[in-house]
């Protein structure tokens, strides 16, 4: 048998087994290479300690079980296999080479981590030591059956944990859970305002900074000219889109508060970085120029100019004005109640395992963000979304944990989903959107391409059979709904040489807009066959004639033949600048008349989900049973619910990071007494 023959099967039997296996090649997926042929023990290597053979462990990694596979002589590591498939390409599974080469070269599990992979390091090290012990006969061999996904969606909550022992408390008056976007601004206030705070962060750094956020009338944007908002008008956008199912409220305090948010940040960027420059997006830029009754009335801020970003000076705040050093590594396991009243947490040290028990008199402020890497939430709690995603470009350690924690508590959790999803999920031909499972028995969503912002244009799009199935011209999330009913949730944009004129015509706001600046330079990539996917597969195509745009996308008989008769009737359509087909405004149709013909296949990016705890207009979650404040328990960003439903209003960009920055500024300042 070859080394690509060998079953999955065959080749956890053989290492269950420790059948003395020489040598086994990669795994498909893996981020690997062949081994070195020639591995040699260190001159100084005990003899005799391994019973020779293969042997497997699994650890958890950043997103993904990781499955390390070793091969000993008598007395030396002969060989490494690392499944690390189901980890972010770009990182985990970038690190791998370098992890195994370290294995090798060390005969030992205690190496480096590769910088900015350290999760996925730790659990190559975790199972290595693993794999080392049963070689030794420390530990009994493992049988290695299945992945992360043992239980099934419905269990998505799971019963609350029971921890019998802790081996240290700490006391303080207000505990942040989460050093993301809300948590670290929220830790930014409470040190400008003398309170005595701490915040844990399940991972080893902060989530990603998200740059722009959504202020009403900020002092920088009416210095601008801008007219202030009308707000009645902004409500009713904001129920319309949730079919009324969220709450007024909470709106209200982010349209009255945010210009507020917006100052205090301004205020902190004054004092460590006054060359940081305030971009606020207005006027045309910021108006969706579609005839469907889309609104978009809010100023978009970001802060450029400066190397010191956002998180960067939350941090120094923190620790300068606040005296107080962010505990990494520690993740939320569960609330505490005394009565009705949290009184604290238990956190785990996940680096020493220990559990520590966090008193915090005046309360805690659940800022973990959403559940996108959570499969088991995903498939139970937003099947839809879930359906047409193909990929997945959240931060990696939002798991929903917070959430699970509240409802554990008491709280309410908003019962639909509100998934962030933008339609640019780039993926090769014949790839279906929604989870596939890795080798290692991980669910993980196909592309790994992140966000393909082209794809957002409103061009034809067709399905597998070569069909038109919609009127292209609406929000992200309208486009990547539409793949529900398609088959494999997934779709091709087409357009022509015409690309830099129609979308500059077209008029996409948001991060979308970005397709405006420079499309030639895009253009440019396609000829040059540079949109690869990691697997190095093409996956953005430029052809001479439809036709063979047709067969490069994959189009065979008869589907081939009605992508052709949907290109010929898009083009008689936009002669006629009328879509009398679906329906789209006349200006967003384009023409198919000029090579040459671009093409790739989409679904839908994961950004984030915003289905969580329920708050009120003070940031107070509320409970199951009477919608009332659960004492000392407060919830920002994509951890809670009541602000978005259904999906997220992208024509309002910005309005992610500004309700979640309010909020954790609101938090603060009710929890200690702060506001009258
Ligand atoms: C690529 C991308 C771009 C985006 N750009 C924008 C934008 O420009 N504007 C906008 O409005 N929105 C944007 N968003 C959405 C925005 O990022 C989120 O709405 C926002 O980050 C929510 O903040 P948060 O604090 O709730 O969650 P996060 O910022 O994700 O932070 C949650 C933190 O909690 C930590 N955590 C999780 N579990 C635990 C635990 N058990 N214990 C301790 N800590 C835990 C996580 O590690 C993480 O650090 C973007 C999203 C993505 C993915």
């Amino acid at each position: 048998m070859s080394k690509k023959e060998l079953s999955r099967r065959d080749f956890l039997k053989g290492a269950a087994g420790a059948a003395g296996v020489a040598a086994i090649g990669m795994l498909a997926g893996c981020g690997s290479k062949d081994p070195d042929p020639t591995p040699t023990p260190t001159p100084d290597a005990p003899k005799g300690i391994y019973t020779p053979g293969t042997y497997t462990s699994k650890a958890q990694g950043a997103v993904s079980t990781v499955l390390v596979t070793m091969t000993f002589s008598a007395d030396a590591i002969t060989d490494v296999v690392l499944d690390v498939s189901g980890e972010t390409a770009s990182i985990g599974q970038a690190a791998a080479e370098e992890l195994k080469n370290a294995l090798m070269e060390k005969q030992s599990a205690e190496i480096d981590a590769v910088g900015g992979a350290t999760l996925t390091s730790k659990a190559v090290m975790e199972a290595a030591n693993k794999c080392i012990q049963q070689a030794k006969g420390e530990i009994p061999v493992e049988v290695i059956t299945s992945g992360s996904a043992e239980n099934g969606p419905a269990d998505w909550l799971g019963t609350e944990p029971e921890v019998a022992n802790v081996d240290e408390t700490w006391d303080t008056d207000f505990l942040i859970v989460g050093a993301g976007n809300g948590g670290m601004c929220a830790g930014a206030y409470a040190a400008k305002h003398g309170v005595k705070f701490r915040i844990i962060e399940k991972g080893t750094g902060s989530a990603r900074v998200r740059s722009w956020y959504g202020a009403i009338d900020s002092e920088d944007a009416l210095a601008l000219g801008e007219k202030p908002v009308d707000r009645a008008a902004l409500r009713n956008e904001l129920k319309r889109y949730s079919s009324g199912k969220c709450n007024l409220r909470t709106f209200e305090t982010w349209i009255t508060e945010s210009a507020d948010m917006h100052k205090f940040i301004k205020d902190c960027y004054a004092q460590y970085a006054p060359d940081a420059e305030v971009a606020v997006t207005v006027g045309d830029e910021a108006v969706w120029p579609d005839t469907q009754g889309f609104f978009f009335p809010i100023q978009e801020h970001n802060w450029g100019g400066t190397k010191m970003n956002r998180h960067a000076m939350f941090q120094q705040i923190i620790e300068e004005e606040g005296g107080v050093s962010i505990d990494f590594n520690t993740s939320l396991v569960k609330l505490e109640k005394t009565g009705n009243k949290v009184t604290g947490v238990i956190a785990q040290n996940t680096e020493t395992g220990k559990y520590i028990r966090i008193n915090a008199a005046k309360g805690v402020l659940i800022a973990t963000g959403g559940y996108p890497f959570n499969p088991q939430m995903m498939e139970a709690l937003d099947p839809v979304g879930t359906a047409v995603v193909t990929s997945n470009v959240a931060w990696p350690t939002d798991t929903g944990d917070g959430i699970k924690a509240g409802v554990w508590a008491g709280a309410a959790m908003q019962k639909e989903a509100a998934p962030m999803l933008f339609d640019r999920g780039i993926v090769a031909p014949g790839i279906n959107a929604g989870y596939m499972t890795t080798s290692t028995g991980d669910k993980v969503f196909p592309g790994t391409e992140g966000q393909f912002n082209l794809g957002t244009q409103p061009f034809l799009k067709v399905n597998r059979r070569g069909e038109r199935f919609t009127n292209e011209s609406g929000t992200y999330d309208q486009m990547s709904y539409s793949a529900f009913n398609q088959p494999g949730g997934v779709y091709a944009s087409i357009f022509d040489s015409s690309m830099p004129e129609d979308v500059k015509r077209f008029h996409t706001i948001g991060c979308s807009a970005q397709t405006r600046k420079g499309p030639e330079r895009q253009l440019q990539k396609f000829e040059e066959g540079k949109n690869l996917d990691q697997n190095g597969r093409q996956i953005a195509f430029v052809a001479d004639t439809l036709e063979e745009l047709a067969d490069k996308l994959g189009f065979t008989g008869k589907d081939k033949e009605t992508f052709l008769a949907t290109c010929a009737r898009y083009n008689e359509l936009y002669d006629k600048q009328n879509d009398e087909d679906f329906g789209k405004p006349a200006y967003r149709l384009s023409p198919l008349k000029t090579a040459p013909f671009y093409g790739f296949w989409l679904g839908a990016a994961l950004l984030t989900t915003e289905q969580g705890l329920l708050i009120d207009e003070k940031a107070r979650v509320v409970d199951e049973t009477d919608r009332a404040p659960i004492e000392g328990l407060f919830a920002t960003g994509d951890a809670t619910g009541g602000f978005f439903v259904n999906n997220y209003p992208c024509v309002l960009p910005g309005i992610a990071m500004g309700r979640t920055m309010t909020f954790a500024i609101k938090a603060v300042k009710v929890a200690n007494g702060l506001e009258g």
